[in-house]
């Protein structure tokens, strides 16, 4: 129980999202000195669900997809985590999502578990009215496993606002009564919050922020380099140029764009919308993915999937502060290398918990039928996510171990305390 595996592994190892975490998870509880017991608790999910649903496609047949929802811990409080559609979603990944959300609401002190689901599918091959029906049987599929006081999806990758209305929608039927609070990310007008949509991006930028300061570096003339430009990458780069960052390099799976004077990211942004994609603009030079990531530039930041800086890559980036906006981009081989070159890493858990943060103050809106306004909402979040930079930065010093370490000790000790004061039900 108290070994720690090595972290050189073969790259299908390397790059399996639960290995990561239970070796992150492993280091920190061996440096906290975890009892044993607590150890064997938090290193398990709680709850694990599986089902097949039957969806009826446009063309007359029935489908089967397979789907998930896993509860990691609910231990302070009802696990929260999103739901994600992609082709290779596996019970791995969604375990390792479901105890980076526990570790993630810890790290910002807000009062939930984690949780996270998924289904197996090609959400873009798929029509409205197919990803409409495939929502609803999940959604009923789970009738006994989600609540307000139970555990709360939200969005995640392919999942969005509209995702969010169907399985309140449907949860609310099956209940005979509107239940809002079953999930966040809503659309404003049906109990969403203002601000929600925003938030994963705003988090970032207060980070940046933050990490500027501690590392006395002028945000005037950073430049910074995106990878991923979805929900969570555009408004991260909307914030920061907003805030006077440069952004010079847009990343997608599919290519990127470079200019280093700075890319204009509203019209960038308009220029997505009208052609569904970033490439073509007019205002920056077409360059490889793979290469942008490795060009220099004060903050790298990527915001769409997991292992995207890995053993191959991580030796040759050129940034200061590596801003992890999605969950896992890292993996653990690429740490080390990241450690031997002095970057600044913002971990996941902290980094992209503007989120959850907001998705919280949702579901407190919605319990209490009183909504705030816009301002209110950043300011809160802001405000929590300063607070918890912080209490990592001096986690971190005082405990002499790398930001991520740092993170995950002080989430696993919060989860640890709260799991023996209610004591074992046997
Ligand atoms: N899917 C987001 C995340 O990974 C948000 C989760 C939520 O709001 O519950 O943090």
């Amino acid at each position: 129980m108290q070994q720690v595996v090595s972290p050189v592994l073969p790259l299908e190892q390397e790059t399996n999202p639960w290995e990561a975490q239970a070796f992150r998870f492993d280091q920190a509880a061996k440096k906290l000195n975890l009892d044993r017991g607590l150890w064997k608790v938090l290193r398990q999910p709680v709850r694990e669900l599986t089902v097949h649903i039957p969806v009826l496609m446009d063309n007359g047949e029935i489908e089967v997809f397979t789907g998930f929802r896993i509860q990691h811990s609910v231990a302070r409080g009802p696990g929260k985590g999103g739901i994600r559609y992609a082709p290779d979603v596996s019970q791995d990944e969604v375990r390792a999502l479901a105890s980076w959300m526990t570790w993630k609401c810890a790290v910002v002190n807000i009062p939930f578990g984690g949780a996270k689901g998924g289904i197996i599918c090609d959400p873009k091959s798929m029509s409205q009215g197919e990803l409409e029906r495939m929502t609803r049987r999940y959604t009923a599929e789970m009738i006994e496993f989600i609540g307000p006081e139970k555990d709360v999806p939200a969005p995640d990758m392919n999942t969005n606002e509209q995702t969010m209305a169907w399985i309140m929608d449907t949860y609310s039927m099956h209940m005979r009564q509107t239940v809002t609070a079953v999930v966040t990310g809503k659309p404003v007008n049906i109990g969403g919050s203002a601000g929600r949509r925003e938030a994963t991006g705003r988090g970032i930028a207060v980070v940046c922020d933050e990490a500027m300061k501690h590392l006395n570096m002028p945000v005037e003339g950073c430049r910074v380099i995106l990878q991923g430009f979805g929900n969570v990458g555009s408004n991260a780069a909307k914030l920061l140029a907003d805030r006077g960052y440069t952004i010079i390099g847009v990343a997608e799976y599919d290519g990127g764009l470079f200019s280093a004077a700075g890319l204009d990211v509203p019209n960038l942004l308009s220029h997505r919308q009208r052609t569904g994609s970033i490439h073509g603009f007019s205002g920056g030079e077409a360059v490889d993915t793979a290469e942008l990531l490795t060009r220099e530039c004060e903050i790298l930041i990527p915001a769409a999937t997991e292992n995207v800086i890995t053993s191959l890559n991580a030796g040759d980036l050129r940034c200061r502060i590596l801003c992890e906006g999605a969950n896992g981009p890292t993996t653990v081989a690429a740490d080390v290398l990241l450690a031997q070159k002095g970057i600044f890493v913002l971990p996941d858990i902290l980094a992209n918990a503007g989120g959850v943060t907001a998705s919280y103050f949702e579901w407190v809106q919605d319990r209490m039928g009183y909504f705030w306004t816009e301002t209110e909402v950043n300011q809160r979040l802001e405000r929590i996510m300063t607070d918890s930079f912080n209490d990592v930065i001096s986690y971190a010093t005082s405990h002499e171990v790398d930001n991520r370490t740092a993170a995950y000790m002080l989430a696993i000790d919060r989860v640890a305390y709260t799991t023996k004061q209610r004591g074992m039900y046997a």
